[in-house]
């Protein structure tokens, strides 16, 4: 492996993988089967102080670097990425942005209890209607007096429920186009706001999505986040680093789906001897293995960027891109390699098959990753 993990990333991984291998991997299938969120498994890894690791220790985090926390993403998505990217919303999407844009109370108020593992974060752009077109928001937002009027709904908003603190897109000028957006924060229990229906989802079973719904839901002025009209630039500048923790959870469910294939093809036998004997299954474990040490390096490039503070928009949608794909190629090669048993939802494969699906879509299709990256090479 060319990347050389300190010894406090090693340490930090130890903690990671004996949490996942002694508490989420025992019970992930019955979860998964049962659409159950559990909050008890959630409150279990804040309470490991992960959601704080790159937040700064004046705001309740540790201080550590960006790429520390991707590294403990990747880890925990190795034994249920449902909740790796509860972790992953609340961390990249939902507290993120504070971070960046946040004026110091607001930072104290929502970044600090998030930091401190105390509830979780959400970040609320899409809707019914705008989805990779992002830009045609019909959530609005009017000022009247110190308060913001809110009115609208967001689709398919990972944490939604759970979630204490929310950072919402709204149009505060529909005449400005994508400079009449506006970020802002609210909180879960402000009188017009509520959530629709749990989302019946093809994987991801173990995360919780749903709608948001906003009826005459007063904000103050003061949770307005960043300036009136900067909303699409914060929501563009969250999704970038957003996009390393989709690949984060790639990469964790393609390393995961190599391991499974290894073990089973090693013990299960036919014709006489282990089906790991023939050559095709050594040829394609070893196509597999390649791809998943690709994606990690694809996947440390891109956070290495934004942990030098480097830029890292074209090198997030690249990974975002490749450890999605190389996500659902490696899980296809499993579930073939485990031959009907892959298609049972007993064996752990179908599951990281359909959960691989997903990383191909949220947080920008891998079409708009292609079009962030082709705009940087014809540029
Ligand atoms: C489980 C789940 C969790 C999610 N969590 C969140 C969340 O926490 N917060 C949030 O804000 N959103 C969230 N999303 C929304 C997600 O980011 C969107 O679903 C995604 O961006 C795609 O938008 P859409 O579903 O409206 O698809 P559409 O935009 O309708 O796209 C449909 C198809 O058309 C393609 N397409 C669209 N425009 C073009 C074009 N110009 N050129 C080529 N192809 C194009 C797309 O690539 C796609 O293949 C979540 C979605 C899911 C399913």
């Amino acid at each position: 492996m060319m990347y050389q993990l300190t010894e406090d990333q090693e340490l930090l991984l130890q903690t990671v993988n004996e949490f996942g291998a002694q508490r989420l991997a025992p019970t992930v299938l019955q979860r998964d089967a049962a659409n159950e969120f559990d909050e008890s498994l959630v409150k279990e890894l804040l309470d490991l102080g992960l959601q704080g690791i790159c937040f700064p220790e004046e705001y309740g985090g540790a201080g550590a670097s960006y790429v520390d926390y991707i590294l403990a993403l990747r880890d925990i998505c190795k034994y249920d990425d449902g909740i790796g990217i509860t972790y992953s919303a609340s961390v990249s999407l939902g507290a993120s942005p504070i971070d960046v844009f946040g004026t110091p109370e607001q930072k104290e108020k929502y970044l600090r209890p998030v930091a401190e593992g105390k509830t979780l974060a959400a970040f609320a752009l899409t809707e019914p209607n705008a989805g990779t077109d992002a830009a045609s928001q019909l959530t609005v937002a009017e000022k009247v007096g110190d308060e913001y009027i809110i009115n609208g709904s967001k689709m398919f908003i990972t944490n939604a429920g759970p979630a204490d603190v929310y950072v919402i897109f709204a149009m505060t000028d529909k005449s400005q186009g994508t400079k009449g957006i506006s970020a802002f924060i609210i909180e879960k229990g402000m009188p017009g706001f509520t959530f629709g229906p749990e989302e019946h989802k093809m994987g991801i079973h173990t995360s919780i999505t749903r709608e948001l719904i906003f009826k005459d839901l007063h904000v103050p002025a003061a949770n307005l986040l960043g300036q009136e009209g900067k909303g699409f630039k914060i929501a563009m500048h969250t999704l970038d680093g957003g996009r390393i923790g989709v690949a984060a959870q790639a990469t964790g469910i393609a390393q995961a789906a190599l391991q499974h294939a290894v073990e089973y093809t090693k013990q299960r036998e036919q014709f006489g001897r282990a089906i790991a004997k023939f050559q095709h299954t050594q040829f394609k474990l070893a196509e597999m293995a390649t791809k998943v040490e690709a994606a990690n390096l694809m996947l440390l490039n891109a956070a290495n960027d934004k942990a030098a503070g480097r830029p890292y928009t074209v090198s997030a949608a690249m990974a975002k891109m490749f450890c999605s794909d190389v996500a659902m190629e490696v899980a296809t090669d499993a579930v073939q390699l485990f031959g009907g048993y892959g298609y049972s939802e007993d064996y752990p494969v179908a599951r990281l098959f359909r959960n691989a699906k997903i990383t191909q879509i949220y947080e920008g299709t891998n079409e708009v990753q292609k079009m962030v990256v082709s705009g940087a090479v014809l540029r």
